[in-house]
């Protein structure tokens, strides 16, 4: 059985394209609420549970809207960021503002919108001091170094990556922060990404609860909430299991039982930021196949390229593809599915079994919702394509147009196009 089924079907995209033409991005608004309401409801044995969506996975306000709705705030790192929560109407501790390296003029911004701030280096407790000085609430990120471990599976290399603080640093900047008036305090960390396992959550929550419990005893302060980041993934192919949000909530809740609550720290709120999880099933990439070349492989020329989608092209990522009207086809052709960027790397698909393909057949990468649309960019002079919502009514909006050469040419300085 297929586990990637389409949000839409041929009919449908053949309805949308008469007015919107390929490629766009589509979301749908019904998988997005579906999967924000079982989050909600995974974690509803904590009081005070917050979904923080991190904004570069998707940042479209009408998306960001949507989360809203359902409870979540957003998780910035830009200005940018922080200027398109505020005018969504996010306010306050709705807004983590979860950056690195941060220009004084974000934590200005970030300040001004009274967002949590959460520190990624202790020097930036004195750096923050001096831009506008220490917020009542203040989290710190934490990195524990070394590799990351679920058993005997490395997950990822945290000793590798330039984010949080040591142990003994989180300590330090806790009492600092604590001094200049600070009074409640949240510890984040991110150790892997895109995991696929149910162990990931509970197996972090445990490392963040005891070091809570340490960190409280070592300086005195309270410890409001732990924020488990981002990094609950998707299977991108159609053979790994899916992760259970339910099982995963259960685990962290032991690990809250287990650690926290002896410690008489029971009040911690559980809040997450994640991207991935919440919209990267919820969005295709749309593209119509325009060509067809026979040389030592067999190609498909589609009207996408890797600036509509970079995963591929950066990472080799896999993304399934589905023929539309062809669902139930049998894949007995092997196509490279490519855009038409001079880069080799900018394949879809490599080696791909595929249903026979014509020219004109509609293609859905699937799993495009997150880190999709967001890593587009403009080599090539390509632009970016439109980005539709299916709404839960099944109509669709376009909630933000393709680009034009005039967009292309815009910032360009002495010369009119
Ligand atoms: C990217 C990022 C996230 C979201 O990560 P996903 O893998 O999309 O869940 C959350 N928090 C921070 C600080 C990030 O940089």
């Amino acid at each position: 059985m297929p586990r990637k089924i389409p949000f839409v079907t041929k009919n449908q995209i053949e309805e949308i394209t008469k007015i919107y033409p390929t490629p766009f991005h589509i979301y749908d608004e019904a998988g997005i609420r579906k999967t924000a309401r079982d989050l909600y409801k995974a974690f509803s044995w904590n009081k005070g549970f917050k979904e923080y969506f991190a904004v570069k996975a998707t940042p479209n306000p009408t998306i960001l809207r949507i989360l809203k709705e359902e409870g979540c705030g957003t998780d910035c790192s830009s200005l940018t960021e922080l200027m398109m929560s505020e005018r969504c109407d996010f306010k306050g501790e709705e807004i983590m503002f979860s950056s690195n390296e941060t220009p004084a003029e974000e934590f200005v911004k970030a300040a001004e919108l009274g967002a949590i701030i959460n520190l990624d280096d202790i020097t930036h407790v004195e750096f923050l001091k001096e831009t506008v000085g220490i917020p009542k609430t203040i989290s710190c990120r934490f990195n524990p170094g070394g590799v990351f471990e679920l058993g005997t599976d490395i997950m990822d290399n945290p000793g590798d990556a330039k984010y949080g603080m040591t142990r003994a640093q989180l300590i330090e900047a806790f009492k600092m922060l604590k001094e200049y008036g600070a009074e409640e305090f949240g510890i984040h960390s991110f150790l892997a990404s895109n995991t696929v396992s149910n162990e990931y959550y509970p197996a972090l929550a445990r490392i963040l609860f005891e070091l809570a419990v340490e960190v409280q005893r070592a300086t005195g302060v309270h410890i409001g909430f732990i924020n488990l980041s981002g990094g609950i993934g998707i299977p991108y192919t159609e053979e790994k299991e899916p992760n259970d949000i339910f099982v995963i909530g259960d685990g962290v809740r032991k690990a809250f039982e287990e650690v926290l609550v002896p410690a008489g720290m029971g009040d911690i709120k559980i809040y997450t930021e994640l991207g991935r999880y919440m919209l990267a099933p919820h969005g295709h990439l749309v593209t119509q196949a325009v060509h067809e070349k026979h040389t030592y492989k067999e190609y498909i020329g589609v009207d996408a390229c890797a600036v509509n989608l970079m995963r591929p092209a950066m990472y080799g990522a896999y993304h399934h593809i589905t023929v539309l009207g062809k669902e139930r086809a049998i894949k007995d052709h092997m196509y490279d599915i490519v855009g038409s960027l001079c880069e080799n790397n900018d394949k879809f698909a490599i080696n791909r079994p595929l249903p026979e393909i014509e020219k004109g057949d509609y293609l859905v990468i699937h799993d495009a919702g997150a880190h999709g649309f967001a890593m587009g960019y403009n080599y090539n002079g390509k632009l970016k394509s439109a980005e539709l919502l299916l709404k839960e009514d099944g109509t669709v909006e376009m909630i933000r147009r393709a680009e034009t050469p005039e967009d292309y040419f815009a910032t360009l300085y002495g010369f009119n196009f």
